[in-house]
């Protein structure tokens, strides 16, 4: 009979258009090859330069990784605090804020790395093995746990000697020459730093920094934008990426694969609530006001912003018509939020009322953690797992100000509809707008002419570079 569908299709393309490395254990890291299953097709497809990058970044990072020869040797120099040319430099993640936060900037420090021919190197935190799969084949780019240098993360503030910042203003730089630089330099690239630190997005400035080879760099920020405006990286960056509003999207996928835990409460929420449904709606709520909330005007504001850009049915008082044989559409909203109250409230409505459509609403929340606890395990797999859900919906609806929801949209090649940011407890009218880009917002951007030194609008030097809709002062590339 026809009970027995087809066998499900061999995935088409499961190394994503040549963007991931074939040959990895299938096992270990399910979602590596298995994400084309869930993910929409897009018609945005990674370059042919990027991919021979990433191919010769592979190789690069696989010479000069952990326990290599090579690392073995630029340890000995960083140990002895001498600067001997190696052949391999190298660049620091530190884990530093909450995990949308972390998912961008590491994103930015692999790009940095892939523009400096450096190796990048993560220190993995409390969390980040549990949460995220080796991306490069053969090597780990885990920092190995007797770094030198691991104990001093922590305390690398704005305030730090070692920060490039801090040098400038000893002027330990201008006085030596390059072999006597010091084996690393601090880059702190937090929300809160100041006019010299922000100096790292100069040309000139990255050409003292290329003379070093430990980059140790904290941020919690989607620098990218920044990046497309310094001179001597444009035509490597145009090259790479031709579609520029494509970066977090391809270095995404390219680097964060869930692991098999996080997988496991991926594909199972997705195939017990959302698979099914005729259309698939994201709705990321961040509220970064104080209190418990819920609150109304949030609330208001959500059922505003979905109605009156269709992506969800008005309601109506009349009796419901319902054709018990018909077929009847459904709409599947995962909603994601520290709460649960906005959730309830609008799958109440949904109850209560039929929608003038027929449709049918069906509303469901994974978790509501009530606060961030960035220390949890279960936690952050739960935010992981969230973030990818909201990628695998068709229309996304996210919270302004809220790398969360960057994540999602991005990995999800989605442009979504940003709810303003309410102001003095009222919902904002209009309560939202569309994206230009899929691409998330550099909130802390310097406004810095490099040449003439002076203040300058980085938001209106070039077409692919604008102001974000969520934050005026931020920085998108579309
Ligand atoms: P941002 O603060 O919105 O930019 O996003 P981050 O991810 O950097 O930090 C917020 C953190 O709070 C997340 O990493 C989670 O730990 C937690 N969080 C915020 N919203 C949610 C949510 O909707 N679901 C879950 N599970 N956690 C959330």
């Amino acid at each position: 009979g026809d009970n027995f569908p087809p066998p499900a299709e061999v995935p088409r393309d499961k190394l994503l258009g040549g963007l991931l490395p074939a040959g990895f254990d299938e096992h270990s890291c399910l979602s590596r090859y298995q994400s084309i299953l869930y993910h929409k097709v897009l018609p945005r497809k990674p370059s042919s330069h990027l991919i021979s990058r990433l191919r010769n970044y592979e190789a690069l990072h696989k010479r000069c990784g952990p326990h290599t020869e090579s690392y073995h040797r630029a340890l000995e120099n960083l140990k002895a605090g001498q600067h001997i040319s190696s052949d391999c430099n190298y660049v620091v993640w530190v884990s530093f804020s909450g995990l949308g936060n972390r998912i961008l900037s590491l994103a930015s420090a692999f790009l940095y790395a892939l523009l400096t021919d450096r190796v990048l190197l993560v220190d993995p935190g409390t969390d980040i093995p549990d949460l995220f799969c080796e991306p490069f084949p053969e090597t780990s780019w885990l920092l190995p746990s007797d770094f030198p240098i691991t104990d001093q993360f922590k305390s690398f503030d704005q305030k730090s000697p070692h920060s490039y910042g801090n040098m400038l203003k000893s002027n330990v730089l201008g006085n030596s020459t390059v072999s006597k630089f010091p084996p690393f330099i601090y880059l702190h690239l937090v929300h809160d730093y100041d006019d010299q630190d922000k100096l790292f997005f100069c040309e000139q400035d990255q050409a003292v920094l290329q003379n070093v080879p430990w980059l140790i760099m904290k941020t919690d920020n989607y620098f990218v934008p920044s990046l497309f405006l310094i001179p001597s990286f444009e035509q490597e960056l145009t090259d790479l990426f031709p579609e520029k509003d494509t970066v977090f999207h391809h270095l995404g996928r390219y680097l964060f694969h869930p692991t098999n835990s996080v997988w496991g409460l991926i594909t199972r929420y997705y195939h017990a609530y959302l698979a099914r449904a005729d259309e698939k709606i994201g709705i990321q709520i961040r509220v970064f006001d104080t209190g418990p909330g819920p609150f109304k005007h949030v609330l208001d504001q959500i059922l505003d912003c979905t109605r009156k850009e269709d992506l969800l049915p008005q309601i109506t008082e009349k009796e419901p018509i319902t054709n018990p044989f018909g077929n009847l559409k459904t709409k599947a909203v995962l909603m994601t939020s520290l709460n649960s109250g906005y959730f309830e409230a609008v799958r109440n409505v949904y109850w209560e009322y039929p929608t003038v459509t027929g449709e049918m609403i069906a509303v469901y929340q994974p978790s509501h953690e009530e606060y961030q606890q960035t220390e949890k395990h279960m936690h952050n797999r739960k935010a992981w797992a969230e973030m990818y859900l909201l990628s695998l919906t068709d229309k996304l609806v996210t919270s302004s100000w809220s790398t969360f929801g960057y994540v999602a949209q991005s990995l999800g090649g989605l442009k979504p509809w940003i709810l303003y940011k309410p102001e003095n407890m009222t919902a904002p009218n209009p309560a939202c707008r569309r994206a230009m880009s899929m691409e998330p917002c550099f909130h802390a951007p310097p406004f810095y002419d490099c040449k003439r030194k002076t203040g300058i609008d980085t938001g209106i030097l070039v077409p692919h570079v604008r102001h974000c809709e969520d934050m005026s002062w931020g920085l998108k590339l579309v």
